[in-house]
């Protein structure tokens, strides 16, 4: 674990989202159906009070994919019980991870809910609400690597990961430009390493375990390499919106909700 200041920074959400944590009841498809067509040339409605526009990047199991044609996962469940919350309709508007902070702020979309942690950085642009999950930072590799720890690590590893995330921000911090590549998407970082045009793939835990699970002679390595919390962001113009779902979020972690959604995708190990 290499990462203690972000760890710091990090702990008082962390403190909060652990409160009250009672099970109990309730389900919710949550979903609403994926748009074949790109969702970025769709016109959202955005700040209509009637819709609640959720920016994601639905390549992102188990917290957002699509299945059968449907939205599914763990934000799209939590803001399905948002919306019916503040009495809306959750409209799902699926993008690039890396234009999601751009579209919030500039009002396209009332909120960015896509497995988002908490940067510092990210906060002189948007706010965020309380953290309602926490995530890891795993390093993928080829079964047999000589990359066994995260000290292995150097500015000579070809280092694959996900355009615009924190894996992205902090391997690039770490390692410096020439190691880091990134692409669109975690299944393309995959298909790189699979091909052996990288050494590893630095990205979100459980996203790593659908990879490997999907793909076979990958492996996770036992070492983290960031611990981050999860948060939903939003227009700073926008205080009213982040009251409402703070305190939307905290009656769902109140009854119990929010863990069940997650217990459904994430088994205890
Ligand atoms: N948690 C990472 C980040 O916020 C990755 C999120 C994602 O790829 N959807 O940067």
């Amino acid at each position: 674990m290499k990462h203690f200041k972000r760890l710091l920074a990090c702990s008082l959400a962390v403190v909060m989202a652990g409160s009250i944590l009672v099970a109990c009841g309730g389900s919710s498809t949550g979903s609403s159906e994926a748009d074949d067509s790109s969702a970025e040339t769709t016109e959202a409605d955005a700040g209509s009070g009637e819709k609640l526009v959720m920016a994601t990047n639905a390549t992102f199991p188990p917290y957002e994919y699509v299945e059968g044609g449907e939205y599914e996962g763990i934000d799209v469940e939590i803001a399905g019980k948002i919306a019916e919350k503040l009495g809306r309709e959750l409209e799902i508007q699926d993008v690039e991870f890396d234009s999601i902070i751009g579209g919030v702020q500039s009002g396209k979309y009332d909120m960015g809910m896509a497995g988002m942690t908490v940067t510092e950085e990210r906060k002189q642009s948007v706010n965020f609400t309380d953290s309602y999950a926490s995530g890891i930072q795993s390093i993928i590799v080829p079964e047999g690597s000589a990359i066994a720890t995260v000290d292995d690590l150097s500015s000579d590893t070809r280092i694959g990961v996900q355009q615009g995330t924190t894996g992205d921000i902090y391997a690039t911090d770490d390692y410096g430009d020439g190691a880091v590549t990134a692409y669109k998407n975690g299944a393309d970082a995959v298909q790189a390493l699979l091909t052996d045009k990288i050494d590893c793939v630095i990205i979100d835990n459980e996203p790593a375990k659908s990879f490997v699970e999907a793909n076979e002679g990958l492996t996770i390595l036992d070492t983290s390499y960031a611990e981050e919390d999860y948060a939903i962001c939003i227009s700073k113009d926008n205080e009213d919106l982040l009251t409402e779902i703070n305190d939307a979020l905290s009656e769902l972690k109140a009854d119990g909700t929010i863990d069940e959604i997650i217990g459904k995708y994430i088994t205890a190990e």
